[in-house]
């Protein structure tokens, strides 16, 4: 029943456009890396290399560097102040590596200069979560008894309210996400090309790897919006056919 009133419906066509601009996105990122890979850097210049001198050179002596195993897992940790890199990256002397590098090391800095979208960001983590548990029981459980009970009972419409306000906690997650992400590429860019130190094929091609991945968090955000509107189109047709 559940996969009638929900998966079997329609309005899943809705969300298809963003999944497939997810896939593109994932798929360019890829290329760019590859692409990355194979331009190498001088004097052997690693992403952890490059990453432990834009810290030291921005007064963040302190912020620890750690290896993490798997692909593309780099994050800067704001709780630990550690900036941990996949393998590739940390040991990699080509662009790609020293770009996802750089990027993580410009989250470190938005940390340090105190950036005001990141800091929201840190502060909705736990109230997102929350949500995000709580989103889809909320919704399916009020959308099968208003769909069950057909007069009366208002009670289940306001659940599916509150599923979707639950659910659009995330979406707003992931708007708060770009400017940060964004702001680190740029921030990366603008240290790797301050550096002097590389030549304008090194830079295009860590741009490049850069540009595709803030395409993943703009695919993100696209799939969050879509998915809520389907979301209110389960609600108001399930309301309607109450009445
Ligand atoms: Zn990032």
């Amino acid at each position: 029943m559940l996969f009638g009133l929900f998966w079997g419906d329609w309005t899943i066509l809705i969300v298809l456009p963003g999944l497939i601009f997810t896939l593109i996105a994932q798929a360019m990122v890829r290329s760019a890396y590859e692409a990355g890979a194979r331009v190498s850097m001088p004097w052997g210049m690693t992403g952890g290399a490059l990453a432990r001198r834009m810290l030291d050179a921005n007064g963040m002596a302190d912020v620890r560097i750690e290896r993490v195993p798997g692909t593309l897992t780099d994050h800067y940790d704001p709780r630990e102040r550690v900036l941990r890199l996949s393998e590739n990256v940390y040991t990699g002397a080509n662009a790609a590596a020293v770009g996802v590098a750089a990027h993580e090391a410009g989250h470190a800095m938005q940390d340090a200069r105190g950036y005001v979208p990141l800091r929201l960001r840190m502060a909705m983590v736990p109230v997102t979560n929350f949500g995000a548990r709580m989103a889809m029981p909320l919704f399916l459980i009020g959308l099968i008894f208003t769909s069950l009970f057909r007069t009366g009972i208002l009670f289940f419409e306001w659940l599916m309210l509150a599923g979707i306000l639950a659910f659009s906690l995330s979406v707003l997650f992931q708007l708060v996400t770009l400017p940060v992400e964004f702001n680190a590429s740029r921030r990366a860019l603008r240290s790797l090309a301050g550096s002097g130190t590389m030549s304008e094929e090194q830079l295009r091609a860590a741009r490049r790897v850069l540009s595709a991945a803030a395409m993943t968090y703009v695919a993100s955000l696209a799939v969050g919006l879509l998915s809520l509107l389907r979301l209110l189109l389960i609600f108001s047709s399930a309301s309607s056919r109450r009445r």
